[in-house]
Protein backbone atom coordinates (compact mmCIF):
# COMPACT_ATOMS: atom_id res chain seq x y z
CA UNK A 1 0.00 0.00 0.00
CA UNK A 2 1.13 3.60 -0.73
CA UNK A 3 2.05 5.23 2.02
CA UNK A 4 1.08 9.28 2.09
CA UNK A 5 3.74 11.81 3.30
CA UNK A 6 1.58 14.55 4.58
CA UNK A 7 -2.02 13.06 4.22
CA UNK A 8 -2.16 10.80 7.18
CA UNK A 9 -4.56 9.08 8.72
CA UNK A 10 -4.64 9.93 12.69
CA UNK A 11 -3.51 7.07 14.98
CA UNK A 12 -5.48 4.46 17.22
CA UNK A 13 -5.96 7.13 19.45
CA UNK A 14 -6.92 9.97 16.96
CA UNK A 15 -4.00 11.79 17.02
CA UNK A 16 -1.87 14.01 14.07
CA UNK A 17 1.41 14.23 15.92
CA UNK A 18 0.50 16.28 18.99
CA UNK A 19 -3.29 17.30 18.16
CA UNK A 20 -6.90 15.69 18.46
CA UNK A 21 -6.81 12.61 20.69
CA UNK A 22 -10.57 11.78 22.63
CA UNK A 23 -11.11 13.40 25.94
CA UNK A 24 -14.75 12.00 26.75
CA UNK A 25 -16.82 10.92 29.76
CA UNK A 26 -16.15 7.50 30.47
CA UNK A 27 -19.55 6.32 29.67
CA UNK A 28 -19.29 7.79 26.16
CA UNK A 29 -16.42 5.43 25.21
CA UNK A 30 -17.97 2.70 24.10
CA UNK A 31 -19.99 4.70 22.24
CA UNK A 32 -17.71 6.30 19.94
CA UNK A 33 -15.52 2.90 19.26
CA UNK A 34 -18.95 1.71 17.62
CA UNK A 35 -19.13 4.62 15.44
CA UNK A 36 -15.53 4.47 14.39
CA UNK A 37 -15.92 0.86 13.85
CA UNK A 38 -18.48 1.61 12.03
CA UNK A 39 -16.81 4.20 9.79
CA UNK A 40 -13.96 2.46 9.35
CA UNK A 41 -16.56 0.03 7.79
CA UNK A 42 -18.87 1.71 5.91
CA UNK A 43 -16.75 3.99 3.96
CA UNK A 44 -15.15 1.07 2.38
CA UNK A 45 -18.41 -0.46 2.13
CA UNK A 46 -19.84 -0.57 -2.18
CA UNK A 47 -23.80 -0.06 -1.15
CA UNK A 48 -22.95 2.32 1.38
CA UNK A 49 -20.56 4.01 -1.00
CA UNK A 50 -23.54 3.51 -4.06
CA UNK A 51 -25.66 5.33 -1.69
CA UNK A 52 -24.19 8.44 -0.47
CA UNK A 53 -22.92 8.88 -4.01
CA UNK A 54 -26.03 8.93 -5.39
CA UNK A 55 -27.38 11.18 -2.94
CA UNK A 56 -24.49 13.49 -4.28
CA UNK A 57 -25.05 13.31 -7.55
CA UNK A 58 -28.73 13.88 -8.00
CA UNK A 59 -29.64 15.08 -4.57
CA UNK A 60 -27.10 17.68 -3.35
CA UNK A 61 -25.96 18.38 -7.38
CA UNK A 62 -22.11 17.04 -7.29
CA UNK A 63 -19.90 17.27 -9.05
CA UNK A 64 -20.12 21.12 -8.15
CA UNK A 65 -17.85 22.87 -10.99
CA UNK A 66 -14.75 24.36 -11.25
CA UNK A 67 -14.83 27.84 -12.57
CA UNK A 68 -12.21 29.78 -14.25
CA UNK A 69 -13.20 33.21 -13.12
CA UNK A 70 -11.96 34.95 -16.18
CA UNK A 71 -12.71 38.89 -15.19
CA UNK A 72 -11.14 38.46 -11.86
CA UNK A 73 -8.36 36.57 -14.03
CA UNK A 74 -7.29 39.31 -16.02
CA UNK A 75 -7.97 42.25 -13.60
CA UNK A 76 -5.36 40.48 -11.17
CA UNK A 77 -2.81 38.90 -13.74
CA UNK A 78 -2.96 35.53 -12.11
CA UNK A 79 -5.08 32.57 -13.53
CA UNK A 80 -7.98 32.14 -10.90
CA UNK A 81 -10.03 29.19 -10.37
CA UNK A 82 -12.77 28.48 -8.08
CA UNK A 83 -14.41 25.56 -6.68
CA UNK A 84 -18.01 26.07 -6.70
CA UNK A 85 -19.60 24.54 -3.54
CA UNK A 86 -21.92 27.79 -3.27
CA UNK A 87 -23.53 25.37 -6.15
CA UNK A 88 -24.33 22.67 -3.85
CA UNK A 89 -28.05 21.85 -2.48
CA UNK A 90 -28.61 24.21 0.87
CA UNK A 91 -25.69 26.48 -0.36
CA UNK A 92 -22.37 25.48 0.87
CA UNK A 93 -19.99 22.06 1.14
CA UNK A 94 -21.91 21.70 4.86
CA UNK A 95 -24.36 19.44 2.95
CA UNK A 96 -21.36 16.76 2.04
CA UNK A 97 -20.73 16.05 5.65
CA UNK A 98 -24.36 16.23 6.70
CA UNK A 99 -25.40 13.48 3.84
CA UNK A 100 -22.62 11.38 5.27
CA UNK A 101 -23.16 11.29 9.00
CA UNK A 102 -26.64 11.09 8.50
CA UNK A 103 -26.40 7.65 6.48
CA UNK A 104 -23.84 6.67 8.87
CA UNK A 105 -26.48 7.50 11.57
CA UNK A 106 -28.78 5.23 9.86
CA UNK A 107 -26.53 2.52 8.99
CA UNK A 108 -26.00 2.20 12.93
CA UNK A 109 -29.61 1.89 13.34
CA UNK A 110 -30.07 5.06 15.04
CA UNK A 111 -33.65 7.09 14.66
CA UNK A 112 -32.04 10.91 15.47
CA UNK A 113 -29.39 13.10 15.23
CA UNK A 114 -28.58 16.20 17.45
CA UNK A 115 -26.45 18.72 16.53
CA UNK A 116 -25.86 22.49 17.73
CA UNK A 117 -25.76 25.18 15.74
CA UNK A 118 -24.40 28.89 16.16
CA UNK A 119 -25.60 30.77 12.91
CA UNK A 120 -27.94 27.67 11.85
CA UNK A 121 -25.62 26.72 8.54
CA UNK A 122 -24.85 23.50 10.15
CA UNK A 123 -28.77 22.98 11.97
CA UNK A 124 -30.00 23.74 7.93
CA UNK A 125 -27.56 21.37 6.31
CA UNK A 126 -28.26 18.36 9.34
CA UNK A 127 -32.12 18.75 9.31
CA UNK A 128 -31.94 18.60 5.47
CA UNK A 129 -29.67 15.45 5.62
CA UNK A 130 -32.44 13.92 8.36
CA UNK A 131 -35.31 14.66 6.24
CA UNK A 132 -33.86 13.08 3.48
CA UNK A 133 -32.88 9.82 5.23
CA UNK A 134 -35.82 9.18 7.25
CA UNK A 135 -34.90 10.21 10.85
CA UNK A 136 -35.83 12.86 14.26
CA UNK A 137 -33.41 15.99 14.50
CA UNK A 138 -32.74 17.73 17.58
CA UNK A 139 -30.81 20.96 16.69
CA UNK A 140 -29.55 23.02 19.98
CA UNK A 141 -28.96 27.11 19.37
CA UNK A 142 -28.68 29.37 21.95
CA UNK A 143 -32.25 31.09 23.00
CA UNK A 144 -30.22 34.92 21.38
CA UNK A 145 -29.39 32.93 18.10
CA UNK A 146 -32.74 31.72 17.72
CA UNK A 147 -33.70 35.12 17.53
CA UNK A 148 -30.92 36.89 15.56
CA UNK A 149 -30.92 33.89 13.02
CA UNK A 150 -34.66 33.91 12.60
CA UNK A 151 -34.66 32.88 8.75
CA UNK A 152 -32.24 29.53 9.07
CA UNK A 153 -34.83 28.72 12.14
CA UNK A 154 -37.28 28.87 10.08
CA UNK A 155 -36.00 26.67 7.60
CA UNK A 156 -35.10 24.23 10.06
CA UNK A 157 -38.79 23.93 11.25
CA UNK A 158 -40.62 23.67 8.19
CA UNK A 159 -37.61 20.84 7.34
CA UNK A 160 -39.37 18.99 10.22
CA UNK A 161 -36.30 19.55 13.06
CA UNK A 162 -36.88 20.49 16.55
CA UNK A 163 -35.16 23.50 18.16
CA UNK A 164 -34.13 23.25 21.33
CA UNK A 165 -34.16 26.86 23.02
CA UNK A 166 -30.93 26.77 25.54
CA UNK A 167 -31.37 29.26 27.92
CA UNK A 168 -28.28 29.28 30.22
CA UNK A 169 -25.02 31.23 30.15
CA UNK A 170 -24.49 33.46 27.28
CA UNK A 171 -27.74 31.75 25.47
CA UNK A 172 -24.91 31.45 22.61
CA UNK A 173 -23.15 28.70 20.91
CA UNK A 174 -21.20 27.48 23.40
CA UNK A 175 -23.76 26.78 25.91
CA UNK A 176 -25.44 24.88 22.87
CA UNK A 177 -22.81 22.68 22.78
CA UNK A 178 -22.64 21.90 26.00
CA UNK A 179 -26.43 21.25 26.30
CA UNK A 180 -26.95 18.99 23.08
CA UNK A 181 -23.46 16.99 24.65
CA UNK A 182 -25.98 16.30 27.68
CA UNK A 183 -28.20 14.89 25.89
CA UNK A 184 -26.68 13.35 23.50
CA UNK A 185 -25.23 11.48 26.35
CA UNK A 186 -28.59 10.32 27.83
CA UNK A 187 -29.63 9.38 24.00
CA UNK A 188 -26.62 7.90 22.57
CA UNK A 189 -28.44 4.34 22.09
CA UNK A 190 -31.09 6.07 19.80
CA UNK A 191 -29.15 9.01 18.63
CA UNK A 192 -25.59 9.96 16.75
CA UNK A 193 -24.03 12.97 17.63
CA UNK A 194 -23.71 14.99 14.10
CA UNK A 195 -20.52 17.34 14.52
CA UNK A 196 -20.43 20.32 12.13
CA UNK A 197 -16.91 20.74 11.26
CA UNK A 198 -13.84 18.98 11.29
CA UNK A 199 -13.15 18.85 14.95
CA UNK A 200 -14.46 17.27 18.43
CA UNK A 201 -13.57 13.64 19.68
CA UNK A 202 -12.04 10.92 17.49
CA UNK A 203 -13.32 9.90 15.30
CA UNK A 204 -15.33 12.85 14.01
CA UNK A 205 -12.22 15.09 12.16
CA UNK A 206 -11.67 12.28 10.25
CA UNK A 207 -15.11 10.99 9.71
CA UNK A 208 -15.90 14.92 8.30
CA UNK A 209 -12.99 15.15 6.46
CA UNK A 210 -13.53 11.42 4.65
CA UNK A 211 -17.03 13.19 3.82
CA UNK A 212 -15.67 16.29 2.52
CA UNK A 213 -12.80 14.98 0.36
CA UNK A 214 -14.86 14.51 -2.23
CA UNK A 215 -14.35 18.71 -3.11
CA UNK A 216 -10.20 18.24 -3.15
CA UNK A 217 -10.88 14.65 -5.27
CA UNK A 218 -12.65 16.55 -7.75
CA UNK A 219 -10.98 19.98 -7.97
CA UNK A 220 -7.90 18.41 -8.73
CA UNK A 221 -9.30 16.31 -11.73
CA UNK A 222 -11.17 19.37 -12.90
CA UNK A 223 -7.95 20.99 -12.88
CA UNK A 224 -5.89 18.77 -14.73
CA UNK A 225 -8.92 18.77 -17.47
CA UNK A 226 -9.79 22.47 -17.47
CA UNK A 227 -6.26 24.03 -16.96
CA UNK A 228 -4.35 21.04 -17.90
CA UNK A 229 -2.22 21.37 -14.73
CA UNK A 230 -2.37 21.16 -11.37
CA UNK A 231 -2.96 24.55 -9.32
CA UNK A 232 -0.11 26.60 -8.01
CA UNK A 233 -1.65 27.35 -4.92
CA UNK A 234 -4.45 26.52 -3.20
CA UNK A 235 -6.68 28.52 -0.72
CA UNK A 236 -9.51 28.11 1.55
CA UNK A 237 -11.23 29.65 4.93
CA UNK A 238 -11.00 27.82 7.97
CA UNK A 239 -13.74 27.83 10.66
CA UNK A 240 -13.30 24.55 11.90
CA UNK A 241 -11.77 23.63 8.62
CA UNK A 242 -13.84 20.96 7.08
CA UNK A 243 -14.71 22.93 4.09
CA UNK A 244 -10.37 23.58 4.08
CA UNK A 245 -9.06 19.97 4.83
CA UNK A 246 -11.78 18.65 1.96
CA UNK A 247 -10.15 20.49 -0.91
CA UNK A 248 -6.32 20.37 0.72
CA UNK A 249 -6.77 16.58 1.20
CA UNK A 250 -6.94 16.08 -2.89
CA UNK A 251 -3.45 18.40 -2.70
CA UNK A 252 -1.31 17.76 0.45
CA UNK A 253 0.54 15.02 -1.75
CA UNK A 254 1.63 17.27 -4.61
CA UNK A 255 4.68 19.26 -2.94
CA UNK A 256 4.54 21.55 -6.08
CA UNK A 257 1.10 22.55 -5.12
CA UNK A 258 1.76 25.34 -2.02
CA UNK A 259 -1.38 25.77 0.43
CA UNK A 260 -2.91 28.17 2.37
CA UNK A 261 -5.79 28.12 5.04
CA UNK A 262 -6.85 31.47 5.62
CA UNK A 263 -8.05 32.54 9.21
CA UNK A 264 -10.29 35.64 10.53
CA UNK A 265 -8.51 38.31 11.35
CA UNK A 266 -11.79 40.07 12.28
CA UNK A 267 -11.24 43.47 13.81
CA UNK A 268 -7.72 42.81 14.84
CA UNK A 269 -5.27 41.15 16.73
CA UNK A 270 -6.48 41.70 20.28
CA UNK A 271 -8.11 38.90 21.94
CA UNK A 272 -12.01 38.73 21.20
CA UNK A 273 -11.57 40.71 18.19
CA UNK A 274 -10.84 37.55 16.09
CA UNK A 275 -10.84 34.08 15.48
CA UNK A 276 -7.21 32.91 14.52
CA UNK A 277 -6.84 29.87 16.14
CA UNK A 278 -4.02 28.74 14.66
CA UNK A 279 -2.02 32.14 14.53
CA UNK A 280 -2.89 33.42 17.76
CA UNK A 281 -4.05 30.52 19.82
CA UNK A 282 -1.88 28.04 22.28
CA UNK A 283 -2.07 24.32 22.63
CA UNK A 284 -5.36 23.46 25.09
CA UNK A 285 -8.52 21.68 24.86
CA UNK A 286 -11.85 22.22 23.71
CA UNK A 287 -15.14 20.18 23.28
CA UNK A 288 -12.99 16.57 23.69
CA UNK A 289 -9.60 17.52 21.60
CA UNK A 290 -6.47 18.93 21.71
CA UNK A 291 -5.88 21.95 19.02
CA UNK A 292 -4.68 25.08 18.76
CA UNK A 293 -7.03 27.65 20.90
CA UNK A 294 -7.80 31.17 21.67
CA UNK A 295 -7.35 31.32 25.29
CA UNK A 296 -8.34 33.98 28.00
CA UNK A 297 -5.42 34.75 30.66
CA UNK A 298 -7.37 31.88 32.57
CA UNK A 299 -6.80 28.99 29.74
CA UNK A 300 -10.42 28.61 29.44
CA UNK A 301 -11.71 29.11 25.22
CA UNK A 302 -11.87 32.82 24.65
CA UNK A 303 -14.75 34.62 22.92
CA UNK A 304 -14.12 34.52 19.40
CA UNK A 305 -14.91 36.57 16.93
CA UNK A 306 -15.64 37.33 13.15
CA UNK A 307 -17.95 39.08 10.49
CA UNK A 308 -18.27 35.60 8.93
CA UNK A 309 -19.93 33.77 12.10
CA UNK A 310 -19.30 30.51 9.96
CA UNK A 311 -15.97 31.59 11.36
CA UNK A 312 -15.76 32.36 14.94
CA UNK A 313 -14.90 29.05 16.46
CA UNK A 314 -12.21 29.58 19.31
CA UNK A 315 -10.52 26.03 18.08
CA UNK A 316 -9.82 24.63 14.94
CA UNK A 317 -9.32 20.91 13.96
CA UNK A 318 -6.86 18.73 14.77
CA UNK A 319 -4.86 17.61 11.32
CA UNK A 320 -4.81 21.41 10.47
CA UNK A 321 -3.00 22.01 13.63
CA UNK A 322 -0.47 18.96 12.43
CA UNK A 323 -0.09 20.38 9.16
CA UNK A 324 0.65 23.73 10.45
CA UNK A 325 3.47 22.16 12.48
CA UNK A 326 4.75 20.26 9.64
CA UNK A 327 4.84 23.34 7.95
CA UNK A 328 3.04 21.59 4.85
CA UNK A 329 0.16 24.21 4.83
CA UNK A 330 0.53 28.05 5.91
CA UNK A 331 -1.86 29.66 7.32
CA UNK A 332 -2.75 33.31 7.66
CA UNK A 333 -5.31 35.73 7.94
CA UNK A 334 -7.52 38.25 6.27
CA UNK A 335 -9.73 41.17 8.01
CA UNK A 336 -13.45 42.09 7.88
CA UNK A 337 -12.79 44.98 6.13
CA UNK A 338 -10.70 42.94 3.50
CA UNK A 339 -13.45 39.99 3.40
CA UNK A 340 -16.26 42.57 2.82
CA UNK A 341 -14.09 44.08 -0.14
CA UNK A 342 -14.07 40.51 -1.59
CA UNK A 343 -17.34 40.25 -1.19
CA UNK A 344 -18.46 42.75 -3.56
CA UNK A 345 -15.30 42.32 -5.77
CA UNK A 346 -16.80 38.76 -7.01
CA UNK A 347 -20.23 40.31 -7.00
CA UNK A 348 -19.38 42.55 -9.47
CA UNK A 349 -16.69 41.52 -11.61
CA UNK A 350 -18.37 37.47 -11.79
CA UNK A 351 -21.51 38.00 -10.76
CA UNK A 352 -21.30 35.38 -8.29
CA UNK A 353 -22.38 36.61 -4.52
CA UNK A 354 -19.96 34.98 -2.23
CA UNK A 355 -20.70 33.74 1.71
CA UNK A 356 -18.69 35.57 3.91
CA UNK A 357 -16.76 32.85 5.18
CA UNK A 358 -15.79 32.48 1.71
CA UNK A 359 -14.61 35.86 1.30
CA UNK A 360 -12.44 35.62 3.13
CA UNK A 361 -10.41 32.89 0.43
CA UNK A 362 -11.50 35.14 -2.18
CA UNK A 363 -9.63 37.76 -0.52
CA UNK A 364 -7.02 35.57 0.08
CA UNK A 365 -6.74 34.22 -3.62
CA UNK A 366 -6.78 38.09 -4.67
CA UNK A 367 -3.53 38.87 -2.42
CA UNK A 368 -2.00 35.73 -4.31
CA UNK A 369 -2.57 36.84 -7.69
CA UNK A 370 -1.25 40.06 -6.99
CA UNK A 371 1.98 38.84 -6.15
CA UNK A 372 2.23 35.91 -8.03
CA UNK A 373 1.80 36.58 -11.66
CA UNK A 374 0.34 34.00 -14.40
CA UNK A 375 0.28 31.51 -11.54
CA UNK A 376 -2.67 29.42 -11.63
CA UNK A 377 -4.49 29.81 -8.42
CA UNK A 378 -7.33 27.80 -7.19
CA UNK A 379 -9.45 28.77 -4.23
CA UNK A 380 -12.51 26.84 -2.37
CA UNK A 381 -15.80 29.01 -2.51
CA UNK A 382 -17.46 27.28 0.55
CA UNK A 383 -20.63 28.49 0.18
CA UNK A 384 -22.91 31.36 -1.30
CA UNK A 385 -24.02 34.86 -0.17
CA UNK A 386 -27.63 34.96 0.38
CA UNK A 387 -27.75 34.43 3.51
CA UNK A 388 -25.07 37.37 4.21
CA UNK A 389 -27.10 39.90 2.09
CA UNK A 390 -29.41 41.69 4.76
CA UNK A 391 -26.47 42.29 6.75
CA UNK A 392 -23.92 43.03 4.68
CA UNK A 393 -26.48 45.73 3.22
CA UNK A 394 -27.18 46.65 7.07
CA UNK A 395 -23.49 46.68 8.25
CA UNK A 396 -21.35 48.23 5.17
CA UNK A 397 -23.16 49.44 2.32
C1 LIG B 1 -19.74 26.80 8.11
C2 LIG B 1 -19.08 27.44 6.97
C3 LIG B 1 -17.67 27.60 6.91
C4 LIG B 1 -16.76 27.24 8.03
O1 LIG B 1 -16.69 25.90 8.39
P1 LIG B 1 -15.46 24.97 8.06
O2 LIG B 1 -15.75 23.74 8.83
O3 LIG B 1 -14.21 25.66 8.49
O4 LIG B 1 -15.47 24.73 6.59
C5 LIG B 1 -17.12 28.12 5.75
N1 LIG B 1 -17.89 28.52 4.72
C6 LIG B 1 -19.24 28.40 4.75
C7 LIG B 1 -20.02 28.86 3.57
C8 LIG B 1 -19.88 27.87 5.87
O5 LIG B 1 -21.22 27.76 5.89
Amino acid sequence: METNKYNIMPTKDGFYGNYGGQFLPEELKAEFQRICDAFLFYKDDKDFNSELNNLLKHYAGRPSPVYYAKNLSSKYGAEIYLKREDLNHTGAHKINHSLGEALLAKKMGKTKLIAETGAGQHGVAIATAAAIMGLDCDIYMGALDIIKEKPNVERMKILGANIVSVESGTKTLKEAVDEAFVAYSKEYQTAMYAIGSAVGPHPFPMIIEHFQSVIGREARAQMLELAGALPDFVTACIGGGSNAIGIFSGFLEDESVQIFGVEPLGKGEKSGENAASMTYGKDGIIHGFKCRLLQDSDGHPANAYSVASGLDYPGVGPKHCYLNEIGRVKYDVISDKEAINAFYELSKTEGIIPALESSHAVAYGIKLAQKNPNKKILINLSGRGDKDIEFVLKQFA
